[in-house]
């Protein structure tokens, strides 16, 4: 296994096309947050050169029903060595079974889901099904966790209720992004950190640094894997903050490469498959 690699299991790229309008309307609700990228292959991969990132998993969102299809299109053209794209479903759309059997023909073993975006809480009972074939069908779900700067204090992905779906699907393969709940890590800590799910490390930084600590060890080294969510936030910092919390270099290469390789190996046919 080569340890010099580095994944980044969260970022947001766009169709050429549709990137400057994507960008445009998301920065609206960002914040103090500003793109660090154009949102498109390309710029990424700039990006990820800069920072000396290996491979950046594509987190797709489906805002609407109708965008499974195009979405595992475009998966499709863009896999590759360095790209790893999630397809994604919406999970109230009329035809989530027939979604979740399209992309997983294509070939697609891994989707991100955004509660708010799609409007559902992440512990919705009548979701019980829904989430029953995904971890039947054995497809990774990267999950948006905590609160979202465009949403307020909407609560539908808030760390308790994402302990309530581990519990329910115990062989669902889940990765909460933002450290398991943006801006909610004080309830991280006694609510979700050392269950089975996986965190990934974007907005980390934001984290007051003792109960960033108290998350790490509570959770465990096994389970985190590195993300920056660029463009929101830009790669090469990321990894430098990552670097500066003086870990062991074998916690590092954990978290940089070890732990989302082997997610990568179990859940990316559709790369492969190129
Ligand atoms: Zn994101």
């Amino acid at each position: 296994m080569d340890f010099t690699k580095i994944i980044d299991t969260h970022t947001h790229i766009f169709p050429d096309t549709l990137a400057p309008r994507a960008i445009a309307s998301l920065a609206e609700h960002s914040g103090d947050y500003k793109p660090h990228t154009e949102g498109t292959l390309n710029s990424l991969l700039t990006s990820m050169d800069e920072a000396g990132i290996h491979t950046s998993w594509i987190a797709n969102i489906a805002t609407k029903p109708s965008q499974t299809s195009s979405i595992i299109a475009w998966s499709k053209e863009i896999a590759g060595e360095r790209i790893f794209p999630l397809g994604s479903v919406y999970p109230y759309s009329d035809t989530w079974e027939k979604d979740i059997d399209d992309l997983f023909n294509a070939g697609i073993r891994a989707v991100k889901l955004h509660p708010l975006y799609q409007h559902f809480y992440a512990d919705a009972p009548d979701l019980y099904d829904f989430f029953s074939m995904l971890e039947k069908k054995g497809i990774m779900t990267v999950l948006h966790a905590g609160y979202d700067i465009g949403f307020g204090k909407a609560d539908n992905a808030h760390p308790s209720r994402i302990r309530t779906l581990v519990e329910r699907h115990p062989s669902l393969t889940l990765v909460a992004a933002h450290l398991g709940g943006w801006d909610a890590w004080k309830d991280v800590l006694p609510c979700l950190a050392g269950s089975s799910c996986y965190f990934d490390t974007s907005f980390s930084h934001e984290t007051d640094k003792s109960l960033l600590e108290s998350i790490m060890e509570k959770h465990g080294i096994d389970r985190l894997v590195f993300g920056s969510d660029s463009p929101w936030l830009n790669q090469k910092q990321q990894v430098l903050f990552i670097k500066s919390l003086g870990l062991s270099e074998a916690d590092e290469q954990k978290i940089f490469f070890k732990n989302a390789s082997n997610l990568q190996s179990r859940y990316s046919l559709l790369a492969k498959k190129n």
